[in-house]
């Protein structure tokens, strides 16, 4: 060790201490998968190096080819990774091994303090970087040498614990870094060659330089995805994924495409059977590895594939584009959009071959993946294929489980009908009893079910499916349903009303009309419903009460948009109250009950802001009742 120049000494930061003192003390499992990432490091090393020299850079040890050594020694139990890649000046070592930068190991920290000891699934997964060494190790010495000519070598040694020291190294040393492990008591099998191999071939078998141990290459380095389909056996394809993905199951699908005009591409893609636990905190942890001639330009390419896409993994390899190529100008290359937007609809393809040979096997893609893969709406360039591999609920599905596309909808509708209409609501339970499917229930119309608030984006960036237009029950043209036979006629429980009553009923519309004032555009007699007496429905084409909420929640300016309240003749309530209005037109109970049914209809749909009088109501209502009720039962 160099002593010539002084050592100085750091302390670990905080996050990092954490982090150590999981790895060390709570995890006994995996172990192994520290090699991973060690020879990930050095392969990522290579890479940059890799990526300077194709851009003419100038740098150290031209002679030096890029690869992978391991060695270890069984008497004094330790274990060396070295590789010819870029290396580190000293203020790097400081700033990328004493500080943790990358956000999924916060994540992973706070994930694997939860997991208590049975983390070996999660450390599997994940990533976890440089510190996993210590799981292993009493004591790290890494050396290292920066391509940059000028930069001096230093040494960086840590027992993990508290604190690291950080020396000048004097003597010349190749450009690259080892890290040199002293393995601990209980980690000795570390030092056999069967172990190590096994763990290499398990975990690094694609690393597309060579890996050598003691004298032996043990990797197979072969770009799979440049291979022709029909030589490539599953086993390669899943081992590929694994290694890619950190996933330990094998893939739900693969995607092997190899394009030679306009523009040559290789693309090997893979739909993870299991939608990744850690999507929702880990946003920025996705995308495709891009290759320019099988040199890795870029790890995770954010655009290759679009965001609705991100649950898809895999390598996407082009002769066409300049190995020089800069990460920062790629999105305004021309190749490398026509690529891009290749990719995108050969995945949209695949899925539509999916669904049409499998449909089961589609719906199993749908309710794993499909939470990020239904954000497609805003892809307006690809709206009509999208458009055909969204799922829904609908009031036709058996139960909630079922799902339809829209293309089968059609298929089931009456003829002549040119809308596909839709409902929002929290449920299946929920919308069997909304009063706005009474008529449709009755008809025989199909409606599709908006559980998801994200659905009711969808149709209303969809606005068509085909030549139909996707349209919301309460904004139905009820012309055109009644136009409809009734499934079964449902003789009524009620006679017509008398020439007179009728006239009493308009007045009473108007009464109510004038009792709520403002709150509505119009009170009107419904010709939809059957079992409820009152609903309130929107003008033609006027937003939905979800959308307005949503609408609400990004604070953008919803205006008033008063709606209709329609009120059923045929109801026992609704006959009671022409009774009571024939007596006495100024009757307060005609006040409480349109009230009561008017904060019903928004409560129904969601837009009651204010329950404290419904409630009020109510009570006076049920103490009224309680009365009668015990007069009747001579209490
Ligand atoms: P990650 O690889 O995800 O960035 P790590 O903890 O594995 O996280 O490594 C942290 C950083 O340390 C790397 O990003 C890299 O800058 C640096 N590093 C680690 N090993 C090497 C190596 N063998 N050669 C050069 N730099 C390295
Ligand atoms: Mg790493």
């Amino acid at each position: 060790m160099s002593e010539t120049k002084a050592s100085k000494k750091y302390e670990f930061k905080a996050e990092v201490k954490k982090l150590l003192d999981i790895l060390v003390h709570s995890l006994y499992t995996s172990r192994e998968i520290f090699l991973r990432e060690l020879i990930s490091n050095a392969s990522d090393a290579l890479d940059k190096l890799r990526f300077e020299s194709t851009r003419g850079s100038e740098y150290a040890d031209k002679d030096l080819p890029l690869e992978i050594k391991i060695d270890f020694d069984e008497k004094k139990k330790t274990l060396t990774i070295t590789d010819t890649g870029i290396g580190m000046s000293r203020d790097e070592v400081i700033s990328n091994i004493g500080t943790i930068a990358k956000s999924g190991t916060e994540e992973f920290v706070k994930l694997i303090g939860e997991a208590k000891g049975d983390a070996s699934n999660i450390i599997g997964k994940f990533g976890v970087g440089f510190y996993s060494v210590f799981m292993v190790a009493k004591d790290v010495v890494i050396r290292t040498k920066s391509f940059r000519v000028e930069e001096p070598a230093v040494e960086w040694k840590s027992d993990g614990l508290g604190d690291y020291e950080i020396t000048e190294i004097e003597e010349k040393i190749n450009r690259g870094t080892s890290v040199e492990i002293h393995l601990k008591d209980d980690a000795e099998e570390f030092v056999q060659k069967w172990k190590l191999e096994g763990a290499i071939k398990k975990h690094s078998n694609f690393i597309t330089f060579p890996i050598y141990l003691g004298k032996d290459k043990v990797n197979t380095i072969s770009a799979v995805w440049r291979e022709p389909k029909s030589s490539v056996k599953k086993e390669q394809y899943d081992e590929f994924y694994k290694f890619l993905s950190y996933d330990n199951e094998s893939p739900m699908d693969v995607i092997h495409k190899s394009v030679d005009a306009p523009i040559q591409f290789n693309a090997l893609l893979f739909i993870p059977k299991k939608s990744s636990e850690f999507f929702w905190y880990d946003r920025e942890n996705y995308g495709l590895d891009l290759y320019v001639r099988r040199v890795l330009i870029q790890h995770k390419n954010k655009d290759l594939l679009p965001e609705y896409m991100s649950f898809i993994k895999g390598v996407v390899d082009s002769e066409d584009l300049p190995l020089n190529i800069s990460r920062e100008t790629l999105q305004e290359n021309v190749v490398f959009s026509k690529i891009a937007s290749s990719v995108t609809s050969n995945v949209l393809s695949f899925l539509q071959e999916k669904a049409n040979n499998d449909a089961a096997a589609y719906i199993e893609f749908w309710k794993e993946h499909g939470r990020v893969f239904k954000l497609g709406y805003t892809d307006f360039m690809n709206h009509e294929k999208y458009s055909e591999l969204i799922r829904f609920n609908t009031s036709a599905c058996k139960d909630e489980k079922e799902l339809a596309s829209l293309a089968e909808y059609v298929s089931r509708m009456k003829e002549g009908q040119k809308e596909i209409y839709y409902i929002v609501g929290a449920n299946r339970d929920a919308l069997a009893i909304d009063p706005h499917l009474e008529i449709f229930r009755n008809k025989g119309i199909e409606v599709l079910y908006l559980y998801d608030p994200v659905d009711e984006l969808v149709i209303q960036s969809l606005r068509k499916y085909k030549d139909y237009e996707l349209k919301s029950v309460d904004s139905a043209d009820m012309k055109k349903l009644n136009e409809y036979k009734n499934l079964e006629e449902k003789k009524s429980d009620f006679d017509p009303m008398s020439k007179d009553d009728e006239k009493q009923f308009s007045s009473l519309l108007l009464k109510m009309k004038k009792i709520l004032g403002e709150r509505v555009e119009d009170v009107i007699e419904s010709k939809r419903l059957v079992d409820s007496p009152s609903c309130l429905v929107s003008k033609d084409d006027s937003m939905s009460a979800q959308m307005k909420k949503i609408m609400k929640m990004t604070n953008q300016n919803v205006g008033v948009d008063k709606k209709i309240f329609e009120v059923n003749q045929n109801h026992k309530l609704v006959r009671n109250l022409v009774k009571v209005f024939k007596k006495n037109p100024e009757d307060e109970f005609i006040a409480a009950v349109t009230e009561q049914l008017f904060d019903s209809a928004l409560l129904q749909e969601g837009s009651l802001e204010d329950p404290h009088k419904l409630i009020l109501r109510l009570t006076q209502t049920l103490e009224k009742s309680s009365e009668w009720y015990t007069s009747l039962n001579n209490l």
